[in-house]
């Protein structure tokens, strides 16, 4: 049985001469809180919308709870709650419209559950869409991505207009809940802090391309922040493999390392050199490194 919810294998994209998706795969097993983290423009939205089925992959396949999702989108997108970038919701209906309107599309929808995230946005079902604040905005938003308990949930930016209570304490909760009740959740964002917290694994995208994709314990094992100490001054940069950044110099530097710990210490010793200090990066840092990295 093939536990992926979702499979994107190979796929480019262009968009006149901007490349968006450059040879982009990725799986994303059922169950698990997937990060989907890059800089502004990195293609995260445009990959998003070849899960959707929004665009066709012109290069490579995407598979989506086995299906392809232009091909089959009723199959595949009553199972999807998305909260689009844009947060679009109709601006003429009042939010207990929209909830009742949308029901009937969802088998699944869940009317206890999408009152009790109404109360828990403090959201008026009497008040119309085009009177709500941005932040109320996008509480409506999750709440019609969540309210049919999808089995795929996409959240693209979904921070975006949220105040720190509703974005550290409720999403978080949410998005956990979900994974935990075995559904599977994409999160785009490029608030890595953000994702730390939630994401069990990271898809780092990079201009279009996937730079590392893991599990958050695993790439946190393989990258380490170490400063050497050298006996005498260092004209260049200590060579250590693996190092994505390298800073200090000449006689103490501070670089991080992607690989194994052991490996990066005997490599230290035969440059002669001293470890002072040795730490685990955050995973912003670590995604700093490694687009920095890419982009020489
Ligand atoms: P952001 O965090 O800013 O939303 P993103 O990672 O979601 O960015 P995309 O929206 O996927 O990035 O865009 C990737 C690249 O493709 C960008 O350079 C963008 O300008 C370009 N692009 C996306 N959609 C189109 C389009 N319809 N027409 C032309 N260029 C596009």
């Amino acid at each position: 049985m093939n536990d992926n919810t979702i499979e994107i294998s190979q796929v480019s994209r262009r968009f006149g001469k901007t490349v968006a998706l450059d040879d982009v795969s990725l799986n994303v097993p059922q169950g698990i809180v997937m990060g989907l983290i890059g800089e502004n423009g990195a293609g995260k939205t445009t990959l998003i919308k070849h899960v959707l089925g929004l665009l066709r992959a012109k290069t490579g396949g995407v598979r989506v709870f086995g299906l392809d999702p232009v091909r089959d989108p009723v199959g595949v997108l009553g199972r999807i709650g998305y909260l689009s970038e844009m947060r679009d919701l109709p601006e003429w209906m009042r939010i207990g419209e929209l909830m009742r309107y949308s029901r009937p599309f969802f088998p699944s929808w869940d009317q206890a559950y999408a009152e009790e995230l109404r109360e828990t946005f403090e959201l008026d079902s009497l008040q119309k869409i085009k009177t709500l604040s941005k932040g109320q905005r996008a509480r409506t938003a999750l709440l019609m991505a969540l309210a049919h308990r999808p089995d795929l949930l996409l959240l693209d930016e979904p921070s975006t207009s949220l105040d720190p209570i509703v974005r550290r304490d409720i999403l978080s909760a949410i998005i956990r809940t979900v994974a935990d009740e075995g559904r599977t959740v994409l999160l785009s964002s490029h608030l890595v802090d953000e994702v730390e917290r939630v994401a069990d694994s990271v898809a780092i995208i990079h201009h279009g391309q996937m730079v590392l994709t893991d599990s958050v314990n695993k790439i946190k094992e393989t990258h380490h922040r170490l400063t050497l100490r050298f006996d005498e001054p260092q004209a260049g940069t200590p060579q250590l493999p693996g190092a994505l950044s390298c800073v200090g110099g000449p006689l103490e530097w501070t670089l991080l390392c992607n690989g194994q710990i052991d490996q990066l210490k005997d490599a230290a010793r035969t440059l002669d050199a001293h470890i002072v200090e040795q730490s685990t990066p955050t995973l912003e840092d670590i995604f700093i490194a490694q687009v920095k990295n890419k982009a020489f």
